[in-house]
Protein backbone atom coordinates (compact mmCIF):
# COMPACT_ATOMS: atom_id res chain seq x y z
CA UNK A 1 0.00 0.00 0.00
CA UNK A 2 1.01 3.76 0.11
CA UNK A 3 -1.21 6.70 0.74
CA UNK A 4 -2.82 9.62 -1.21
CA UNK A 5 -5.13 12.23 -1.08
CA UNK A 6 -5.35 15.88 0.52
CA UNK A 7 -3.49 19.02 0.45
CA UNK A 8 -0.21 17.73 0.98
CA UNK A 9 -0.30 15.12 -1.85
CA UNK A 10 2.06 16.78 -4.41
CA UNK A 11 1.64 13.56 -6.30
CA UNK A 12 -1.84 15.16 -7.12
CA UNK A 13 -1.74 17.40 -9.68
CA UNK A 14 -3.92 20.46 -8.41
CA UNK A 15 -7.19 19.60 -11.07
CA UNK A 16 -7.06 16.15 -10.60
CA UNK A 17 -10.38 14.53 -9.94
CA UNK A 18 -11.53 10.97 -8.25
CA UNK A 19 -12.87 8.24 -10.29
CA UNK A 20 -16.23 7.57 -8.37
CA UNK A 21 -17.18 11.07 -6.82
CA UNK A 22 -17.99 14.33 -8.79
CA UNK A 23 -18.16 18.22 -7.54
CA UNK A 24 -21.94 17.25 -7.63
CA UNK A 25 -21.11 14.82 -4.10
CA UNK A 26 -19.35 17.78 -2.45
CA UNK A 27 -23.41 18.54 -1.30
CA UNK A 28 -24.60 15.06 -0.50
CA UNK A 29 -24.04 14.56 3.25
CA UNK A 30 -23.33 10.96 2.23
CA UNK A 31 -20.31 11.88 0.71
CA UNK A 32 -19.34 15.88 2.01
CA UNK A 33 -17.44 14.52 5.33
CA UNK A 34 -15.27 12.87 2.89
CA UNK A 35 -13.87 16.75 1.91
CA UNK A 36 -12.45 19.56 3.33
CA UNK A 37 -15.06 22.54 3.42
CA UNK A 38 -12.90 24.38 0.96
CA UNK A 39 -10.71 23.92 -2.29
CA UNK A 40 -6.86 24.18 -0.82
CA UNK A 41 -5.69 27.20 -2.49
CA UNK A 42 -4.44 27.06 -6.33
CA UNK A 43 -6.50 23.40 -6.78
CA UNK A 44 -9.56 22.34 -8.29
CA UNK A 45 -9.51 18.93 -8.14
CA UNK A 46 -11.57 16.62 -5.26
CA UNK A 47 -8.12 14.54 -5.01
CA UNK A 48 -6.49 17.39 -2.74
CA UNK A 49 -9.27 18.89 -1.51
CA UNK A 50 -9.88 15.24 0.09
CA UNK A 51 -9.57 15.36 4.13
CA UNK A 52 -6.56 12.85 4.61
CA UNK A 53 -7.91 12.52 8.36
CA UNK A 54 -11.06 10.88 6.92
CA UNK A 55 -10.47 6.87 6.40
CA UNK A 56 -11.12 6.45 2.26
CA UNK A 57 -9.10 3.92 0.26
CA UNK A 58 -8.30 2.94 -3.85
CA UNK A 59 -7.88 -0.20 -5.70
CA UNK A 60 -7.59 -0.70 -9.10
CA UNK A 61 -10.87 -1.94 -9.84
CA UNK A 62 -11.87 -4.00 -13.07
CA UNK A 63 -15.47 -2.09 -12.65
CA UNK A 64 -16.91 -5.41 -14.64
CA UNK A 65 -16.50 -6.97 -11.03
CA UNK A 66 -17.08 -3.61 -9.22
CA UNK A 67 -19.21 -0.93 -10.74
CA UNK A 68 -18.74 2.70 -9.79
CA UNK A 69 -22.34 2.84 -8.53
CA UNK A 70 -21.53 -0.22 -6.21
CA UNK A 71 -18.33 1.36 -4.91
CA UNK A 72 -20.09 4.92 -4.25
CA UNK A 73 -22.47 2.94 -1.52
CA UNK A 74 -19.87 0.44 -0.62
CA UNK A 75 -17.75 0.25 2.55
CA UNK A 76 -14.85 -1.77 3.13
CA UNK A 77 -13.23 -3.43 6.22
CA UNK A 78 -9.40 -2.62 5.92
CA UNK A 79 -7.12 -4.48 8.28
CA UNK A 80 -3.33 -4.28 9.10
CA UNK A 81 -2.48 -8.20 9.20
CA UNK A 82 0.65 -7.49 11.17
CA UNK A 83 -1.15 -5.98 13.88
CA UNK A 84 -4.33 -7.37 13.62
CA UNK A 85 -5.96 -3.13 13.59
CA UNK A 86 -9.24 -2.80 11.75
CA UNK A 87 -11.14 0.04 10.26
CA UNK A 88 -14.19 0.68 7.43
CA UNK A 89 -12.92 2.69 4.68
CA UNK A 90 -14.79 4.18 1.66
CA UNK A 91 -13.56 3.62 -1.67
CA UNK A 92 -13.05 6.66 -4.11
CA UNK A 93 -10.76 6.48 -6.67
CA UNK A 94 -8.85 4.12 -8.87
CA UNK A 95 -4.95 3.46 -8.18
CA UNK A 96 -2.29 3.64 -7.65
CA UNK A 97 -0.78 3.55 -10.99
CA UNK A 98 -0.09 0.07 -11.94
CA UNK A 99 4.32 1.38 -12.64
CA UNK A 100 3.96 1.58 -8.72
CA UNK A 101 3.26 -2.03 -8.24
CA UNK A 102 1.27 -1.51 -5.31
CA UNK A 103 -2.81 -2.20 -5.73
CA UNK A 104 -4.30 -0.46 -2.34
CA UNK A 105 -3.76 3.43 -1.48
CA UNK A 106 -5.09 4.47 1.43
CA UNK A 107 -5.84 8.01 3.38
CA UNK A 108 -3.00 9.21 5.46
CA UNK A 109 -5.40 9.26 8.62
CA UNK A 110 -6.08 5.43 7.48
CA UNK A 111 -2.80 4.64 6.93
CA UNK A 112 -1.93 6.25 10.53
CA UNK A 113 -5.26 4.49 12.51
CA UNK A 114 -4.01 0.79 11.14
CA UNK A 115 -0.18 1.46 11.88
CA UNK A 116 0.42 1.41 8.29
CA UNK A 117 3.39 2.74 6.23
CA UNK A 118 4.30 2.44 2.55
CA UNK A 119 4.95 -0.86 0.94
CA UNK A 120 3.36 -2.25 3.49
CA UNK A 121 0.76 -5.57 3.03
CA UNK A 122 -2.69 -4.38 4.12
CA UNK A 123 -5.72 -6.64 3.52
CA UNK A 124 -9.37 -5.08 1.95
CA UNK A 125 -12.70 -6.85 2.10
CA UNK A 126 -15.62 -5.53 0.01
CA UNK A 127 -18.62 -7.77 -0.19
CA UNK A 128 -20.57 -7.45 -3.61
CA UNK A 129 -23.45 -8.75 -1.53
CA UNK A 130 -23.62 -6.02 0.93
CA UNK A 131 -22.48 -2.46 -0.12
CA UNK A 132 -23.39 -0.40 3.32
CA UNK A 133 -24.29 3.06 3.27
CA UNK A 134 -22.71 3.78 6.49
CA UNK A 135 -20.02 5.95 8.01
CA UNK A 136 -16.45 4.15 8.29
CA UNK A 137 -15.38 3.72 11.75
CA UNK A 138 -11.97 2.19 13.56
CA UNK A 139 -12.46 -0.83 15.30
CA UNK A 140 -12.11 0.39 19.20
CA UNK A 141 -11.57 -3.18 20.06
CA UNK A 142 -8.46 -4.07 18.09
CA UNK A 143 -7.22 -0.52 17.51
CA UNK A 144 -5.51 -0.27 21.21
CA UNK A 145 -6.26 3.12 21.70
CA UNK A 146 -9.61 5.03 23.52
CA UNK A 147 -10.99 8.01 21.88
CA UNK A 148 -10.44 7.71 17.96
CA UNK A 149 -13.80 8.84 17.19
CA UNK A 150 -13.37 9.64 13.46
CA UNK A 151 -16.57 12.25 13.54
CA UNK A 152 -15.96 15.82 15.47
CA UNK A 153 -19.05 16.50 17.63
CA UNK A 154 -21.17 19.11 15.56
CA UNK A 155 -20.63 22.71 17.36
CA UNK A 156 -23.13 23.13 20.15
CA UNK A 157 -24.55 26.82 19.88
CA UNK A 158 -25.14 26.69 23.49
CA UNK A 159 -25.81 24.60 26.81
CA UNK A 160 -28.36 25.37 28.34
CA UNK A 161 -28.85 23.46 31.40
CA UNK A 162 -32.00 21.93 32.31
CA UNK A 163 -33.34 21.28 35.48
CA UNK A 164 -35.16 18.33 34.76
CA UNK A 165 -32.82 14.95 34.28
CA UNK A 166 -31.49 12.78 36.74
CA UNK A 167 -28.51 10.24 37.27
CA UNK A 168 -28.45 7.21 34.46
CA UNK A 169 -26.53 5.26 37.56
CA UNK A 170 -24.44 3.64 35.44
CA UNK A 171 -26.62 2.62 32.72
CA UNK A 172 -25.71 2.43 29.46
CA UNK A 173 -26.36 4.44 26.23
CA UNK A 174 -27.87 2.29 23.79
CA UNK A 175 -30.43 4.18 21.87
CA UNK A 176 -31.30 7.69 20.15
CA UNK A 177 -34.75 8.84 20.13
CA UNK A 178 -35.94 11.46 17.74
CA UNK A 179 -39.06 13.83 18.59
CA UNK A 180 -40.82 16.80 16.66
CA UNK A 181 -41.25 20.23 19.44
CA UNK A 182 -44.63 20.73 17.74
CA UNK A 183 -43.37 24.55 18.33
CA UNK A 184 -41.12 27.05 18.32
CA UNK A 185 -37.43 26.79 19.76
CA UNK A 186 -38.55 29.84 22.38
CA UNK A 187 -41.18 27.54 23.59
CA UNK A 188 -39.05 24.12 23.61
CA UNK A 189 -35.88 26.16 25.37
CA UNK A 190 -38.66 27.80 27.85
CA UNK A 191 -40.20 24.43 28.90
CA UNK A 192 -37.54 22.19 29.34
CA UNK A 193 -35.91 25.06 31.68
CA UNK A 194 -39.03 25.12 33.65
CA UNK A 195 -38.70 23.04 36.98
CA UNK A 196 -42.35 23.09 38.11
CA UNK A 197 -44.33 22.52 34.50
CA UNK A 198 -44.62 19.06 32.95
CA UNK A 199 -40.80 18.56 33.76
CA UNK A 200 -39.66 17.47 30.38
CA UNK A 201 -36.56 17.92 28.80
CA UNK A 202 -33.63 16.58 26.13
CA UNK A 203 -30.51 16.21 25.66
CA UNK A 204 -30.37 17.76 22.09
CA UNK A 205 -32.73 20.88 20.49
CA UNK A 206 -31.90 21.32 16.85
CA UNK A 207 -33.40 24.34 15.68
CA UNK A 208 -35.06 24.98 11.87
CA UNK A 209 -31.78 26.88 10.90
CA UNK A 210 -29.78 23.70 12.43
CA UNK A 211 -28.11 25.43 15.51
CA UNK A 212 -28.14 22.78 17.99
CA UNK A 213 -28.97 23.38 21.76
CA UNK A 214 -27.48 20.99 24.35
CA UNK A 215 -29.49 21.15 27.64
CA UNK A 216 -28.92 17.89 29.40
CA UNK A 217 -25.20 16.08 29.38
CA UNK A 218 -25.44 12.76 28.06
CA UNK A 219 -24.13 11.02 31.32
CA UNK A 220 -27.99 12.08 32.65
CA UNK A 221 -30.70 11.00 31.94
CA UNK A 222 -33.40 13.36 30.37
CA UNK A 223 -37.08 13.52 30.41
CA UNK A 224 -38.43 13.13 26.72
CA UNK A 225 -39.69 9.30 26.43
CA UNK A 226 -41.31 7.86 29.64
CA UNK A 227 -40.00 4.40 29.56
CA UNK A 228 -36.87 4.50 27.90
CA UNK A 229 -35.34 7.23 29.41
CA UNK A 230 -32.31 5.50 31.10
CA UNK A 231 -30.26 4.20 28.42
CA UNK A 232 -31.45 6.94 25.83
CA UNK A 233 -30.20 10.01 24.08
CA UNK A 234 -33.41 12.42 22.86
CA UNK A 235 -32.88 14.39 20.29
CA UNK A 236 -35.95 17.50 19.69
CA UNK A 237 -35.89 18.96 16.50
CA UNK A 238 -38.16 22.62 16.27
CA UNK A 239 -40.81 22.21 13.48
CA UNK A 240 -45.02 22.20 13.30
CA UNK A 241 -46.83 18.97 13.78
CA UNK A 242 -46.78 19.21 9.95
CA UNK A 243 -43.46 20.01 9.28
CA UNK A 244 -40.60 18.17 7.41
CA UNK A 245 -37.05 18.85 8.58
CA UNK A 246 -35.20 21.17 6.99
CA UNK A 247 -32.26 20.84 5.15
CA UNK A 248 -29.71 22.27 7.90
CA UNK A 249 -31.52 20.75 10.55
CA UNK A 250 -31.32 17.47 8.67
CA UNK A 251 -28.13 17.73 8.14
CA UNK A 252 -27.32 18.68 11.85
CA UNK A 253 -28.79 16.04 13.20
CA UNK A 254 -27.48 13.75 11.01
CA UNK A 255 -24.20 15.23 12.12
CA UNK A 256 -25.24 14.36 15.95
CA UNK A 257 -26.25 11.32 15.07
CA UNK A 258 -23.64 10.00 13.50
CA UNK A 259 -20.85 11.11 16.18
CA UNK A 260 -23.49 9.53 19.22
CA UNK A 261 -23.39 6.43 17.19
CA UNK A 262 -19.60 6.07 17.11
CA UNK A 263 -19.11 7.72 21.13
CA UNK A 264 -21.30 5.51 22.77
CA UNK A 265 -21.11 2.54 20.21
CA UNK A 266 -24.74 2.57 19.37
CA UNK A 267 -26.32 0.14 17.02
CA UNK A 268 -27.46 2.06 14.03
CA UNK A 269 -30.76 -0.06 14.10
CA UNK A 270 -31.24 1.80 17.60
CA UNK A 271 -32.44 4.88 15.98
CA UNK A 272 -36.08 5.62 17.39
CA UNK A 273 -38.87 7.99 16.45
CA UNK A 274 -40.81 8.65 19.57
CA UNK A 275 -43.44 6.54 19.00
CA UNK A 276 -41.68 3.57 18.49
CA UNK A 277 -38.73 3.36 21.35
CA UNK A 278 -39.06 0.10 22.81
CA UNK A 279 -40.30 0.88 26.42
CA UNK A 280 -42.14 3.82 25.35
CA UNK A 281 -45.06 3.49 27.89
CA UNK A 282 -47.29 6.27 28.03
CA UNK A 283 -51.08 5.27 27.32
CA UNK A 284 -52.71 6.06 24.33
CA UNK A 285 -48.59 6.82 22.39
CA UNK A 286 -47.53 10.21 20.59
CA UNK A 287 -48.30 11.44 17.45
CA UNK A 288 -44.48 12.25 17.40
CA UNK A 289 -41.85 12.53 15.34
CA UNK A 290 -45.26 13.72 13.35
CA UNK A 291 -44.00 14.38 9.98
CA UNK A 292 -40.56 15.11 10.48
CA UNK A 293 -38.69 11.95 8.66
CA UNK A 294 -41.75 11.23 6.24
CA UNK A 295 -45.57 11.54 5.73
CA UNK A 296 -45.63 7.95 7.14
CA UNK A 297 -46.20 7.74 10.29
CA UNK A 298 -44.23 4.03 11.04
CA UNK A 299 -40.55 3.00 12.52
CA UNK A 300 -39.67 2.19 8.64
CA UNK A 301 -40.03 5.79 7.65
CA UNK A 302 -37.46 6.87 10.51
CA UNK A 303 -35.16 4.03 9.52
CA UNK A 304 -35.01 5.47 5.72
CA UNK A 305 -34.58 8.40 6.38
CA UNK A 306 -31.11 6.95 8.55
CA UNK A 307 -30.01 4.88 6.19
CA UNK A 308 -30.13 7.64 2.96
CA UNK A 309 -28.99 10.76 5.55
CA UNK A 310 -26.65 9.11 8.68
ZN1 LIG B 1 -41.47 13.36 21.30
Amino acid sequence: MSTFGGPHDLGMSPDEGLALFSNADLKDPRYSYLFLPAPPPGTSGLGRRLNPDQYYFACRWNYADTPREFLRRALARVENPANGRTADARPVDWGPHPSTGRVADLSPGLAAALGLNTDDVVKITISARRAIPVKPTLSMKRAGHGSSNPHAKPAIKQFIKSPNCSCRNGARIDKIVLHCTEGSLASALAEFQKADGRQVSAHYVIDRNGDIYQMVSDSDRSNHCMGANQNSIGIEHVAGETDPLTAPQAAASAALIRWLLQQYQIPRTNIFGHDFAPGYSRPGGTSCPDKLFGATHDQRTIAAWVEANV
